[in-house]
């Protein structure tokens, strides 16, 4: 079998209400860049790339300038073969950043179809491990008010979330702490908290905020600072009980590599689209399961649901704030607080294209 075709078209997916982070402001919009993938003896595979608002045309023009030419005449079941050669085909300019989300489209749909030559679902051709995994109801909220926040977060609760995230970061520390403390009393004791600070603050800061939110029985802080300051993370995991997770912002399995052997980190927060796709994903669980820390998920569950599905160190699956239902012919179903992978050859993601047609720019 010979990889004929890869054929791309980006979008601006407007979210149903602007969100707000730490580090980003307000975002309005998600970027897709889909892929198809053909090949000469009939499988099809569907991959793709996010971001959340920035950076589309340039992934999209890596693919099509790029490295569409190297994929086409492959057997696309050489996955590892073609990673290893598109990642030097852009390593110049890439070994992360932007060329990873390039790589994670391709890959992606190498991998889907794969999963459709073998007739099996993705997580049972990785191996499976479970067929469903706990999700948590993430937030993208920093500029809710109180009564906002607390709605949304009963929200997540009616839909039957075990867990949830907040963001945190605002401007004057003192308000984290007053949602912090709001919302446990809202969820009482038996729900899992979770914040995001978005890197918005300094080990100092980090370890000072963090011994605070202990107070409300939160299970992690996530990426409370820069990526790049690795000794500042090591320094607040060692100084915390609570779990500092990190990893949506980093984009190499080496990346990973230096946070694990610092010890910087205590939960391995895994984006398959930022660290380049599947193949990548997969080498950095082995990593996490090795160093006996739980893996989590960022964004893109409905492709991730089945990797943690597959991968023993899986602890929670995140259900971003930005989801992407309204778009898709079969979203995620949450039940009993957990979500299952589609039992479809493939990862059986399938966008409604009569919907998401009108958003395409590109
Ligand atoms: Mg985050």
């Amino acid at each position: 079998m010979r990889v004929r075709s890869l054929s791309t078209a980006l979008y601006r997916v407007p979210l149903q209400r602007p969100a707000e982070d730490a580090l980003h402001g307000t975002m309005d919009q998600v970027e897709l860049v889909l892929l198809r993938a053909e090949t000469d003896e009939g499988p099809t595979g569907l991959g793709y790339a996010y971001t959340i608002g920035v950076g589309g045309t340039a992934i999209k023009s890596l693919i099509d300038d790029y490295l569409a030419e190297e994929v086409v005449g492959e057997d696309p079941l050489l996955i590892e073969g073609i990673w290893e050669k598109l990642w030097k085909r852009v390593h110049w300019v890439g070994r992360g950043g932007l060329a990873s989300f390039a790589l994670a489209a391709i890959d992606i749909a190498l991998w889907d179809i794969a999963g459709k030559v073998a007739g099996l679902p993705l997580y049972k051709l990785l191996g499976g491990c479970r067929r469903e995994i706990r999700a948590y109801g993430s937030g993208v909220d920093l500029n809710l008010s109180d009564e906002e926040l607390i709605a949304q977060v009963e929200g997540f609760l009616e839909e039957g979330f075990t867990a949830v995230k907040i963001k945190v970061g605002r401007e004057d520390p003192r308000e984290d702490l007053h949602r912090v403390a709001l919302l446990r009393r809202r969820v009482g004791d038996g729900i899992e908290l979770m914040v995001d600070a978005n890197m918005r603050w300094t080990a100092a800061e980090a370890i000072r905020m963090g011994k605070a939110l202990e107070e409300f029985d939160v299970i992690w802080l996530e990426e409370p600072l820069i990526p790049d300051d690795i000794d500042g993370h090591r320094q607040v995991a060692q100084a915390l009980t609570m779990g500092v997770a990190v990893g949506e912002n980093l984009h190499t399995k080496y990346e990973f590599q230096r946070y694990l052997s610092a010890g910087a980190l205590d939960v391995v927060q895994l984006d398959v689209i930022t660290l380049g796709g599947i193949t990548e994903w997969l080498k950095v669980a082995a990593l996490a399961e090795m160093h006996n820390l739980p893996i989590t998920t960022h964004y893109a569950e409905e492709i991730q649901v089945h990797l943690l599905a597959a991968s023993p160190a899986s602890w929670f699956a995140e259900r971003h704030a930005y989801r992407l239902d309204h778009v898709l012919e079969r979203p995620l179903i949450l039940k009993d607080g957990k979500i299952a992978p589609p039992e479809v050859p493939g990862h059986g993601l399938v966008f409604d294209m009569d919907k998401l047609s009108q958003y395409r720019i590109g």
